[in-house]
């Protein structure tokens, strides 16, 4: 199977940064609509990383500098989470 590293890093990185906008900025919904569209959303604004792997393999310690930085992801999760919040589909 192919694993797009980044999706991995993102929603490894999500949880963290979710906590971290909702103390900074103000609550955020938590549907699982808001939450996908959220991680969508992100995706296409990282570049992909694929790797192939055994089919069940768990993907576990992302490489964060193939796919731009931590710092990069939170950005852009958070930069994701304002897009959503300002117009929400759920
Ligand atoms: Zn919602």
């Amino acid at each position: 199977m192919v694993i797009n590293c980044a999706e991995i890093a993102v929603r490894e990185l999500f949880p963290e940064v979710l906590k971290s906008y909702q103390q900074r900025i103000g609550p955020v919904c938590t549907c699982q609509r808001c939450l996908d569209d959220v991680i969508a959303l992100t995706l296409n604004y990282l570049p992909p990383h694929y790797v192939a792997s055994e089919k069940g393999t768990i993907i576990t310690g992302v490489d964060y500098q193939q796919i731009g930085g931590r710092t990069e992801i939170f950005t852009q999760i958070c930069h994701a989470i304002r897009v959503v919040s300002e117009n929400p589909r759920h």
